[in-house]
């Protein structure tokens, strides 16, 4: 097995260029696809993004550009390098050498401040208060079925780097399937305008594996 050479870890934040519009039920609803859900915080009925969510965004935008029909399996593509082997029994035992994560997306600070002022007065349709009689509390403090344009989530992946990876090869394909969920959409209605998100540039910090193992493991 190979060995781990170097942790990047990568933030930038996502801002939605138009509204994000979310359609389902109470708890997960669906965006732009079978793995893809936008999912709300039970504690605070804010809308996040799931990192399952993302990194199939992600993966699917590469794998439709290559005119793949269904999710590659065969584990030596750089998709499958990146993003795991998928929809296989190996998967687990493989888990290892899948170079990603990604981090669920929470509302930046500013744009939570800016959602819990606007939104009631604003023209973004919020469902009432739904209180649970029995408890006495409210079951769910707030629904968006939408998130406005200008809201900002962060995006925090985790790529791992094994001896022999070829570093660039991976971060340029990894810009590559953002640059790509650009020119697409998140979200349902996508064909209607909704969903359109811009990804600001990316902050890296590094952590070199194989030099502090070195130096504390010998
Ligand atoms: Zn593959």
């Amino acid at each position: 097995m190979a060995k781990l050479v170097k942790i990047i870890n990568m933030k930038r934040i996502m801002r939605l260029k138009t509204g994000l519009r979310i359609v389902g039920g109470d708890d997960e609803i669906r965006i732009g696809g079978v793995d893809n859900s936008i999912i709300k915080d039970p504690l605070t009925g804010l809308p996040y993004i799931p990192g399952s969510s993302l990194k199939g965004v992600l993966r699917s935008s590469l794998e439709i550009a290559k005119g793949k029909t269904k999710v590659c399996d065969c584990g030596e593509c750089i998709i499958c390098r990146i993003f795991g082997k998928a929809n296989n029994k190996e998967t687990e035992k493989l888990r290892s050498f899948t170079r990603i994560i990604v981090r669920d997306s929470f509302l930046t600070e500013r744009s939570k401040e800016i959602l819990n002022e606007v939104l009631p007065f604003g023209v973004e349709i919020k469902k009432e208060n739904s209180i649970d009689r029995v408890k006495g509390v409210a079951a769910s403090p707030r629904t968006f079925d939408r998130v406005p344009a200008g809201a900002e989530f962060e995006v925090n992946i985790v790529l791992k780097i094994f001896e022999g990876d070829d570093e660039k090869e991976i971060l340029d394909a990894l810009e590559l399937a953002f640059k790509l969920v650009e020119h697409n959409y998140i979200g349902s209605s996508g064909s209607r305008g909704y969903g359109q998100v811009e990804f600001k540039k990316a902050e890296f910090d590094y952590f070199d594996v194989k030099g502090e193992v070195e130096r504390i493991l010998g």
